[in-house]
């Protein structure tokens, strides 16, 4: 099977070049003009770039408190209508639970998936039994970890705990994913202010300081264990300057911000008359952190762009459950079409912060992140458009999103996971579900 995708602009390189992308057996096989093609799509007038890459997403999600109601049909779906091909999502084990077993529930989980998939594998504690589990994670096919700096009492871990951890996820080549913020502080705050209104001051209850500290603690010691590590969800536009310091002084440490660290503000908790729509951790910062970070991702001060995406309905962040409001927002539709939006942003920048930087960091790159000869032929055809982002448009599984009304560029026209479509002129095709396969690295 040949198909030749016809005379796009093509995100090739750094660049943006008119050229045919030719495809065989799911695979980018040439960059040139073929004739003798099975298929041809017709991308004149349209950007033709790679599959984005979510690095960091969560679909049917389980905290043990709180539950998305979305499954991997729903979620594969919004990810392709969005442009992504490919998601890396959570194994999260229940305190005590095998790492294996949990990974083998997430697999039959993720097996209706119409997008390519992998997870980072949560560690929950440093006991020899969960530290012999992380060292079989690479021969799992498996590159990542993920830990948390807070949230007690199943989510913290002390420092003690993290460094052995990034001790054995440096000997056996795991990057390591950080939740950065640091307890002490956001249950102080919490305390302070917890006779105000949860939604208005969420974003006082979880300042940036914490993270701050906590990044650079976690920057401290990857470089003490000689790991390597990703900051996740960087919020803070100070934590973004110190990482992205450190690995211009040649560490391995990395960082991914959101779509909703660059576009909402604490400004929108503190008026907007929905303010359950912006409950999330990291919490909403200050317009001018939304500023310095969109500038830090032209600059190279931010990795890559994530979701973080959590598909909790309207219902849900409104009435809350016992515990409250639960924490997260939806995102897989819009991080491609935000992210376009930055001011200064080109096709190329995009394909670098979606694609190439999330594949290289996770060992994907080689497979996913390029259309090069070789790589697998996950690609998104666009139209270079520019029109605002309306929640009643979308499939999204949550029924809302928090960047209604947000400007937008790039309208997904055709989507190719490993050269089968999945999305056709703007249309999900359900013969994708089940298709999707985990990316054993
Ligand atoms: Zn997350």
């Amino acid at each position: 099977m040949k198909t030749v995708l016809k005379n796009g602009m093509v995100v090739v390189g750094g660049v943006l070049c008119r050229t045919d992308v030719v495809i065989e057996n799911g695979k980018i096989s040439g960059l040139s003009t073929a004739q003798d093609a099975d298929e041809t799509i017709d991308c004149t007038g349209h950007i033709v770039m790679p599959g984005v890459v979510d690095a960091h997403c969560h679909i049917k999600l389980d905290t043990g408190g709180f539950q998305t109601p979305d499954d991997w049909r729903a979620g594969s779906k919004e990810a392709a209508m969005g442009g992504i091909t490919s998601v890396i999502d959570f194994v999260g084990p229940m305190p005590g639970e095998s790492l294996k077993h949990a990974l083998d529930q997430r697999l039959l989980e993720a097996k209706d998936s119409a997008v390519d998939y992998t997870f980072h594998m949560t560690a929950l504690d440093a006991r020899p039994e969960t530290l012999r589990e992380i060292e079989a994670c690479r021969s799992w096919g498996l590159t990542s970890l993920k830990l948390y700096t807070t949230y007690r009492p199943n989510y913290y871990l002390d420092d003690a705990s993290i460094l052995e951890i990034l001790k054995v996820a440096s000997r056996c080549g795991l990057v390591t994913l950080i939740h950065c913020e640091n307890d002490a502080i956001v249950t102080e705050e919490g305390q302070r202010h917890a006779d105000e209104d949860v939604w208005r001051s969420y974003p006082e209850r979880r300042p940036a300081i914490a993270e701050e500290e906590a990044a650079a603690r976690m920057v401290a010691l990857a470089r003490y264990a000689g790991a390597k590590i990703v900051v996740a969800h960087n919020s803070s536009s100070e934590t973004a300057r110190y990482v992205g310091k450190a690995r211009r002084e040649g560490m391995e440490v990395y960082n991914e911000t959101a779509p909703q660290y660059l576009f909402l503000n604490d400004g929108n908790n503190h008026h907007d008359r929905e303010a359950w729509r912006y409950i999330l951790q990291p919490p909403l910062r200050s317009a001018s952190h939304n500023a310095a970070l969109c500038r830090a991702l032209l600059e190279g001060d931010v990795s890559f762009v994530i979701t973080d995406h959590c598909a909790y309905t309207r219902d849900q962040k409104i009435h809350g459950m016992a515990g409250g409001t639960p924490g997260g927002l939806p995102g897989l539709e819009t991080l491609l079409p935000l992210t376009a939006s930055v001011p200064g942003m080109t096709w190329p920048d995009v394909a670098r912060l979606l694609c190439e930087n999330p594949c290289r960091v996770y060992g994907l790159w080689g497979k996913k992140g390029a259309l090069l000869p070789g790589f697998d032929a996950d690609v998104v055809v666009l139209k270079d458009a520019c029109y605002t982002v309306d929640e009643r448009k979308l499939c999204g599984f949550a029924g809302y999103s928090p960047f209604d009304g947000h400007a937008a560029r790039g309208q997904v026209v055709h989507v190719l996971r490993r050269g089968e479509k999945i999305v056709s002129e703007g249309v999900f095709c359900e013969g994708a579900w089940t298709r999707g396969a985990f990316i054993h690295i």
